[in-house]
């Protein structure tokens, strides 16, 4: 089980085994296929090759398909690396079983985090993670929006923290409950903490703009929060 939130493991990993049975008995080859290749291919942006259209796709293969999703606002990073990707489980449907009395299929429960509340990004993200799925043939799914608890900048993954300083971001410093001083924010480009703040916005509202005063490169500062 992988979850986005340790905060979340305990209950998280008891539901995640629950429906991962669930989804054992309903499809007892399917559910433990690795994805194969098969006519009708799907590359995603970042070259993966996913095809779901005659399998249900196993969690962890979900999780793969929603990290080739850009965030719009920092393509660089997924939004499984941004961490707005919160969980993603398998439910059984209400219904249980369909007209014919035969047990109906469930579907696959993701939560999503706005990065902030009212950002304009959020319905695009929603709209990217619907079109990865579809494109790959994933058909039973339903996303839903958690806003509790808020997004926090301690969500992004290191590999994400990595990838936004190869974007020439600095990442945020420090942690939500003790933000990094000035001193702490590093040039992206040659890892200097010598640096001025020329805006407090930068290219969008969750970015500070500075100048480091080694390589004189500007460069955004993802604020931390
Ligand atoms: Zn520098």
């Amino acid at each position: 089980m992988r979850q986005a939130s340790t905060q979340q493991q305990l209950t998280a990993d008891s539901a995640a085994k629950t429906s991962q049975q669930i989804a054992a008995e309903l499809f007892p080859i399917e559910a433990n296929t690795e994805c194969k290749p098969s006519t009708g291919l799907i590359s995603t942006d970042r070259g993966r090759t996913i095809d779901f259209h005659n399998h249900l796709p196993t969690e962890e293969a979900l999780w793969n398909l929603l990290d080739s999703v850009p965030d719009p606002e920092v393509p660089a990073v997924s939004v499984v690396d941004l961490g707005i990707v919160r969980s993603i489980e398998y439910t059984q449907s209400e219904a249980g079983q369909d007209d014919t009395g035969q047990e109906a299929p469930g579907y696959w429960q993701i939560s999503i985090t706005p990065t902030y509340s009212g950002c304009p990004a959020t319905e695009l993200i929603e709209n990217e993670i619907r079109g990865a799925l579809q494109r790959s043939g994933v058909k039973n799914y339903a996303i839903q929006q958690q806003l509790s608890p808020s997004w926090t900048t301690d969500w992004i993954t290191d590999k994400g923290r990595e990838q936004l300083r190869k974007f020439g971001i600095a990442p945020p410093a420090g942690d939500s409950r003790k933000p990094g001083i000035a001193a702490d924010i590093e040039c992206p480009r040659c890892g200097s903490n010598h640096h001025k703040k020329i805006s407090e916005f930068g290219s969008t509202a969750c970015k500070a703009l500075y100048q480091c005063e080694d390589c004189q490169e500007p460069f955004d500062y993802f604020k931390c929060i």
